[in-house]
């Protein structure tokens, strides 16, 4: 697998971006990242890892990095947030050891990401490097990146923009194209567990479906953390993962007169609050140009509501090494290869996660008529419906 000429300049060292530098590295290409913080400090939130994505990244050797920081949970419990009762539940399959269903602390994650890419020798992660612009040829790419006052040109064979929502590398290579703001507002914040936890109540995923609003939780940390996440309509649009948030606006749209006690109950137990403005990218976003292209959030951010955005950067960046690795004398062959490999299963995630959004928010006899169907179809069928996403393997 060594031996390889070619040089690959990878822009933002995010999920995405790590993990398509562990992938290129494992095949041989010597990899620069350049990431535009300085630190790599993920967000105090939670991340699911479906098996689509876990298999992935277990295969890139993280299994003991990863498992002993992440939890697999029994199941998905959807519940009744106006009435405060579990639906139905969706029981994991946990027989596979290579592909789990887990639940990780995003900085956990992306610790043992970034703990992987230091010790490759393959791997030059530069911290606090922001790719600026670049330029193409027929041999490379040469791009500007800036380092504080300092500016850097770097020469490359490929680019690949894994910069995530507002990428500088997609603005070059599709200027039109805009995130576009949702209309809603996803509030996050932990609940510290003073308890240990308790073993006779297995861990799950907790889904609260209320009328234009939702809420999500599940255990972190071992235990010791419940992750929350709750997301309701709003107007606030402004960029950024960490926005401090008050109390009383997370919890605006989960009111007594709408929403059970049990369901306030976990609002009010979250000491901090951030919020994160929901933007989309549309289906038609130009995810290649030549030597150059795009993976992750910066190819097509999604709503959260099928927990599959990271999952998706991980597979888009298992399917990209694959494919240089395969065309390496044409590079730009490799990357349209990549993006018609993807797109398709990308967009169908793209439209499932706004189908949830739009079935989580029902409200009134339309509420009710779900909780029946969903009770009628149960959890088993329900959870199937879900194995096209799952049981891809890279
Ligand atoms: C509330 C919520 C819950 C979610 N839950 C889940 C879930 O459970 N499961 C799941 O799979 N997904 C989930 N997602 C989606 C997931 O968080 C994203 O899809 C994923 O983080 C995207 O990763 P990325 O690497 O593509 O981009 P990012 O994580 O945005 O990383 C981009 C990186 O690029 C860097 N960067 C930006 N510009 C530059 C530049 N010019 N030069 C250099 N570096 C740059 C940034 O600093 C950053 O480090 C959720 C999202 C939200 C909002």
């Amino acid at each position: 697998m060594s031996g390889r000429r070619a040089t690959v300049l990878v822009a933002g060292a995010g999920i995405g971006g790590l993990t398509a530098a562990l992938a290129l590295a494992g095949q041989g290409f010597k990899v620069i990242v350049a990431e535009r913080a300085a630190r790599l400090e993920e967000a105090g939130a939670g991340l699911q890892l479906s098996p689509n994505a876990s298999s992935i990244l277990i295969g890139l050797g993280l299994k003991s990095s990863l498992s002993t920081r992440a939890i697999a949970p029994d199941a998905v419990s959807v519940m009744s947030g106006p009435h405060g009762g579990e639906l139905v539940r969706l029981p994991f399959d946990k027989s596979n050891p290579a592909a789990p269903y887990w639940v990780i602390h995003r900085a956990d994650l992306q610790a043992a990401l970034a703990a992987h890419a230091n010790t490759n020798p393959l791997i030059e992660l530069r911290l606090g490097y922001e790719l600026e612009n670049f330029v193409t040829d027929a041999d490379g790419v040469v791009a500007d990146l800036r380092q504080g006052e300092a500016r850097h040109r770097q020469t490359a064979t490929a680019l690949i923009g894994a910069d995530g929502l507002w990428s500088a590398v997609r603005r070059q290579i599709d200027s039109t194209t805009q995130p576009r703001f949702t209309g809603l507002i996803a509030w996050r914040g932990t609940i510290e567990n003073r308890r240990p936890p308790d073993q006779a109540a297995p861990p799950c995923v907790q889904l609260w479906m209320g009328s234009n609003a939702h809420l999500v939780t599940y255990p972190m940390a071992n235990g010791q953390q419940t992750n929350v996440v709750a997301i309701s309509s709003g107007q606030w649009r402004d960029q950024g993962w960490s926005v401090p948030a008050t109390a009383t606006e997370a919890g605006a749209a989960f009111t007594a007169s709408r929403w059970s006690e049990p369901a306030r109950a976990i609002i009010a137990s979250v000491a901090n609050w951030r919020k994160w403005a929901l933007f989309t990218l549309p289906a038609s976003t130009r995810w290649v140009d030549g030597r150059v292209a795009l993976l992750g959030d910066a190819a097509h951010a999604m709503l959260p509501f099928a927990a599959q955005g990271a999952g998706m950067a991980i597979e888009d960046a298992a399917v990209l090494a694959r494919c240089v690795s395969e065309k390496e004398d044409d590079f730009p062959a490799a990357l349209k290869r990549y993006v018609d490999l993807r797109r398709e299963r990308v967009v169908r995630v793209q439209n499932l996660a706004r189908q949830n959004g739009r079935i989580y928010h029902l409200a009134g006899p339309a509420a009710t008529a779900r909780d029946l169907a969903m009770r009628l179809v149960g959890g088993h069928r329900l959870l199937t419906r879900q194995n096209w996403i799952y049981d891809w393997r890279a």
